[in-house]
């Protein structure tokens, strides 16, 4: 025990970690704090293209915090600080619970438009989750095959037996998964192929670089040759240019999202996007197409 206890003083009277402790405190007690009022936390959604067509495919959710004195703080900032404590499991909860009322406004306005929301690898530990997405679903009457939960591949390799047996249970459920930052991680194929995911979101630093650099070009050709091997939709985020577009048709990508297509926007604006485009799930022709 005095090994462990002497191992846990010394990190905490590491230097780096006093340094950065009282911001992070602030933080965490700032996002308590924002999670009760009202309207401070809030979800971006930006649209997923098919390349062959492009027509929104799905939406993804991205969290945003507009802080009362900081202005809007990027999710960067404030989530890895979350995942260190309990607190991503009720910020999760929140995102779901917002993404899920949106979505049944979209339903009712008859676009039945898929909705990705990320998942911290600190959720997937939890064995509770799937519970909750199943009570968020039936509460918000939103069918599970329209939830998708994006996974990091870095999540699942950490405690692959535990976060198997949660990806497992909301796979079951009918939700669907991908796996995000795809290129980042470790994976191998083996890995991958146990998985059960049906997307793969390649990386956006490796689409950024595909034009330009060899390297990047052979990755993401790689990536999009196994996702279609292991029978996976493809998807390239991070697509700045038409170049990108053009270079990603070639190589047979499924989808794209990024800054060429649409940036993360208002709910609002993307029901707009809806009402005039429509997605390749409305059953009604869009009109004006
Ligand atoms: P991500 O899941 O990989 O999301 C994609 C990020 O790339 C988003 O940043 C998006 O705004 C940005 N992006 C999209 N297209 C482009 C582009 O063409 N160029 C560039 N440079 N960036 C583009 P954002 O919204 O700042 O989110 C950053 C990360 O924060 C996300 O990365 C995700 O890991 C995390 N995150 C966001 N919302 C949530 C959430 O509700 N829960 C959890 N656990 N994590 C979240
Ligand atoms: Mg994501
Ligand atoms: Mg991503
Ligand atoms: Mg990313």
């Amino acid at each position: 025990y005095a090994a462990k206890e002497l191992k846990g003083a010394a990190v905490v009277f590491e230097p780096e970690e006093h340094a950065t402790a009282p911001n992070r405190l602030t933080v965490l007690g700032d996002l308590r704090r924002g999670l009760e009022a009202e309207g401070e936390l809030f979800l971006h959604y930006q649209p997923k293209i098919t390349l062959d067509g492009e027509r929104i495919e799905g939406v993804e959710a991205l969290l945003r915090w507009q802080h009362p004195t900081q202005g809007l703080v990027p999710p960067g900032d404030f989530i890895p600080v979350a995942e260190g404590t309990g607190i991503i499991l009720r910020l999760t909860e929140r995102v779901l619970q917002m993404a899920l009322a949106q979505q049944r406004t979209w339903l009712d306005a008859g676009h039945p438009v898929p909705v990705a929301v990320n998942l911290s690898t600190r959720c997937l530990l939890d064995a509770g989750l799937p519970d909750m997405v199943q009570r968020l679903l039936t509460e918000h009457r939103v069918p599970a095959s329209l939830l998708r939960l994006e996974v990091t591949e870095s999540a699942v390799m950490g405690d692959a037996a535990r976060c198997m047996d949660v990806l497992q249970r909301l796979h079951d459920l009918g939700v669907r998964l991908s796996i995000d930052d795809f290129g980042t991680g470790y994976s191998s194929m083996a890995y991958l192929r146990r998985l059960p995911v049906d997307e793969l979101k390649i990386d956006r630093s490796f689409v950024l670089g595909m034009c330009t650099t060899a390297q990047d070009a052979v990755l993401v050709r790689t990536a999009i040759d196994l996702g279609h091997n292991l029978g996976l939709t493809v998807v390239a985020e991070g697509v700045e240019g038409a170049e990108h577009v053009d270079a990603l048709r070639t190589l047979g990508c499924d989808i794209a999202q990024g800054y060429h297509f649409a940036r993360p926007m208002p709910a609002a604006q993307l029901s707009e996007l809806l009402a005039t485009v429509g997605t390749i799930h409305d059953t009604e022709v869009p009109a004006g197409s």
